[in-house]
């Protein structure tokens, strides 16, 4: 009990850093031509052990080269240790509600969530994945992800449910799909999201944006299907996930009072 709580400590720890970091990091603040305000509200943080045997379903479902933990820690150049002793901690930033709001129109976010985010996400119990393949979480869909390998101990969240899509109403309850009105390339049917339809359409806007929002996006680094590719703008569409049920909330949580 007592080793239970130091770990919860650890865990009200990392959610205040964040928290303050989030009200104060210049990073965090759209450029004034764009309004100015933050970007990103409150975070939320979930954990998952390194020794999670999702991590290695996950290499069986992803393929191969999809990293476990501890094949990321030795990767990095860590010190060999057992995968027990690590922690995985994913990090959901949701965008704020004016941002949310705006985004109803047609606008274009900058893209930097990665497939592998999501994957760490859901193992760590913040969401699971949808028909659009974005995670929905308790904050919905309309946010951005990042994770870190630890040793430092901290207390793990517990998953409610290894169902990859316990979330989205299309999979749980057969309705919804209203992502699929949503976008404009016929990239998703009842069937999924076909990812090169999507990728198409995303490159086309790209192509549009980038030079528009040239002045506030940041050259970045990323393996894209495990090739490196240096100094690109990532940036997406994301209509599927604008104006939908699961855009703001977990709809699955007030299904009853929504759909009955
Ligand atoms: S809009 Fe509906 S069907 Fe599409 S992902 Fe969200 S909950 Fe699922
Ligand atoms: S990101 Fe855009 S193109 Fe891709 S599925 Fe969503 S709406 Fe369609």
């Amino acid at each position: 009990m007592e080793q239970s709580n130091s770990l919860g400590l650890m865990n009200d720890k990392l959610l205040g850093f964040l928290e303050e970091e989030f009200k104060i990091s210049k990073l965090n603040r759209l450029p004034e031509k764009y309004g100015g305000g933050n970007i990103f509200s409150h975070p939320l943080v979930g954990v998952a052990q390194g020794n999670d045997p999702i991590f290695h379903k996950f290499k069986k479902i992803i393929g191969q080269k999809h990293l476990t933990p501890l094949e990321m820690w030795i990767a990095s150049g860590q010190d060999q240790l057992s995968a027990s002793e690590l922690y995985v901690v994913s990090i959901v930033f949701p965008f704020v509600d004016k941002i949310r709001k705006e985004s109803n129109n047609p606008i274009v976010l900058p893209k930097i969530t990665l497939p592998a985010e999501r994957y760490i996400a859901f193992a760590t119990g913040l969401g699971t994945f949808s028909l659009h393949e974005g995670l929905i979480t308790e904050v919905g869909c309309n946010i951005r992800l990042a994770s870190v390998v630890t040793n430092t101990p901290i207390k793990i969240s517990r998953r409610k449910s290894d169902e990859p899509y316990a979330n989205c109403l299309s999979y749980a309850k057969g309705i919804c799909k209203e992502c699929i009105n949503k976008c404009p390339a016929n990239a998703i049917t009842v069937k999924g999201h076909n990812k090169v339809k999507c990728n198409k359409y995303r490159m086309k806007v790209a192509r549009k944006m980038v030079p528009r929002l040239g002045s506030i996006l940041k050259p970045d680094s990323r393996r894209i299907n495990w090739k490196l590719k240096e100094d690109i703008f990532i940036v997406g569409c994301e209509l599927c996930q604008f104006g939908v049920p699961c855009m703001e909330k977990n709809p699955m949580l007030s299904y009853d009072m929504d759909y009955s």
